[in-house]
């Protein structure tokens, strides 16, 4: 009896056996989004899980936001303040938190909205950031021809459909973060909750296993920012949310009244 309620755990090789499958073979530059519990029991947690990515990835990125510092209004105060060790919220998850605790871990410098990277185009991918691109190492990923991994998480996780908005010209909202001693204004999207909304567009375009009990997606960062913008140049409220108290109506609201405003695709400078 007590053998049917056991889960089956998956151990550092059956990843490592998934990540393979994938095609991941160290080459690749990869953003991960991942949920441990996916798997059903896990050896060795976020660690197992960083660990196998970093010996099959050639950088490896996470988002590694931190919501307490982010305010609605300059004079708001923070509710904490940023630094390279801060630690990742909650609802972002154990992977990048794990990320951030290693030494060889560049952090960006974004007070809310950081990304982690460790590997050989670390230093590049968290240095395209600024407060008007917060998703600019996106960008960098979109030029490293990189790719984005869930583990067991769907679209909402998928940080990279943010870059595909700003692209497109998806407007962005003001939210402030402290910097530098004062209250400094910054580009902040709508919420991911419904980002799903691509997958018809991404059909076929995923590799695709299952480690445990989580099914693991690998798609490339080109396909999905170009199909999402394609898709929100045809509708542009594609990536919404519905819920009525959600940020989304207010970018739904500017959509409406001043439609989209495609930004250029800044290149990675050539070093
Ligand atoms: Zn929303």
């Amino acid at each position: 009896m007590l053998n049917l309620l056991r889960k089956p755990t998956v151990g550092p090789l059956d990843l490592d056996e998934g990540l393979a499958a994938l095609g991941l073979d160290g080459t690749q530059h990869v953003i991960v989004h991942a949920s441990l519990k996916s798997f059903g029991t896990l050896e060795g947690g976020a660690r197992t899980v960083v660990d196998t990515l970093l010996a099959r990835t050639a950088t490896l990125v996470a988002p590694s936001f931190t919501y307490n510092t982010l305010m609605n209004t300059p004079t708001e105060r923070p509710r904490g303040t940023f630094h390279r060790d801060s630690r990742v919220s909650r609802d972002i998850g154990r992977v990048p938190q794990e990320m951030v605790e290693r030494a060889d871990a560049e952090r960006s410098f974004h007070p809310a909205l950081s990304f982690v990277a460790i590997g050989t185009q670390a230093a590049v991918i968290t240095g395209a950031q600024s407060l008007e691109s917060p998703y600019q190492p996106i960008g960098a990923l979109y030029d490293l021809d990189g790719y984005a991994l869930l583990l067991g998480v769907d679209f909402g996780s998928n940080t990279t459909l943010h870059y595909a908005e700003h692209l497109a010209g998806v407007p962005a909202l003001t939210r402030y973060v402290p910097l530098e001693g004062r209250a400094q204004p910054t580009a902040f999207p709508n919420c991911s909750a419904d980002f799903d909304n691509l997958l018809p567009a991404m059909h076929g375009r995923e590799r695709a296993v299952t480690v445990g009990q989580a099914q693991l997606r690998l798609y490339r960062v080109r396909e999905l920012v170009d199909r999402a913008v394609s898709l929100l140049n045809r509708e542009p409220e594609a990536l919404l949310c519905q819920y009525r108290y959600c940020r989304c109506q207010q970018v739904r609201e500017l959509i409406r009244s001043g439609g989209l405003h495609p930004r250029e695709h800044h290149a990675l400078t050539r070093r």
